[in-house]
């Protein structure tokens, strides 16, 4: 019966997301797919309890194990920066709830996502389905990639990391680009890498942000 009241999408979730859309075009974010995205994914369906004024405030969340559903103009934000065209092959590091998993999907990409931590790991690969939304999912240290998946179109790391890892860069599409944010524990600048060729890779700088640690043996 609860998950049922979960996934009712309701009169007043739709007012609410409209808003939440609404907000982040406000704060610049411009691409119609991503917005279109956003207004569409039921975002209060990736809570634990349902309180949907949190779920469509532009605010990070907890989701338990410590962890956190990204803000979602920072999830819009890096979308944005990745530039995706429908059918291209992207890797997620950090699965957390799916929700950026969910809005990658919704634009049409095919989605590998990876999770370090084996509990969120399970829960979102029961969960992330029901919603109708089927990327590849893997349990496992996602700063050294998914090598057996490589190249990719694109790459998104949705925790912060201390450096970029190097697997990342070889394992991307000479045109393809990697969003990650890099920093300390705290505060992150938001990176865009493009691979121009295999030795030569340009680079865009965005402040500021704040992530959960990438861990692992490239993070910290
Ligand atoms: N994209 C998520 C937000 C993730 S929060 C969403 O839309 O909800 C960051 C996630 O990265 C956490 O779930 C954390 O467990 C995971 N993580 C941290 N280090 C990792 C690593 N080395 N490989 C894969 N996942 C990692």
């Amino acid at each position: 019966m609860q998950d049922m009241e979960k996934f009712e999408d309701s009169y007043r979730a739709r007012g609410l997301r409209r808003l939440l859309v609404k907000e982040i075009t406000a704060k610049g974010i411009t691409s119609k797919e991503v917005l279109n995205a956003i207004g569409k994914i039921p975002r209060h369906a990736f809570f634990d309890s349902v309180f949907l004024e949190h779920a469509y405030e532009d605010k990070a969340f907890p989701i338990g194990e410590g962890q956190t559903i990204s803000q979602p103009f920072t999830v819009a934000f890096q979308t944005e920066l990745l530039q995706l065209s429908p059918g291209q092959k992207i890797l997620e590091i950090g699965t957390g709830s799916g929700y950026q998993a969910a809005v990658l999907s919704e634009l049409g990409a095919e989605v590998f996502t990876v999770e370090y931590n084996k509990k969120i790991y399970q829960k979102t690969l029961m969960f992330l389905p029901k919603l109708g939304y089927n990327p590849f999912f893997f349990h496992g240290d996602g700063s050294l990639g998914l090598p057996q998946h490589a190249p990719y179109d694109g790459i998104i790391v949705t925790a912060g990391a201390p450096t970029v890892p190097n697997a990342l860069i070889t394992q991307l599409k000479i045109g393809g680009i990697l969003v990650i944010p890099v920093g300390n524990e705290k505060h992150q600048k938001m990176l865009s890498l493009k691979k121009i060729s295999e030795n030569n890779v340009s680079k865009k700088e965005f402040s500021q942000f704040s992530f959960v640690p990438l861990l692992g043996k490239d993070g910290w």
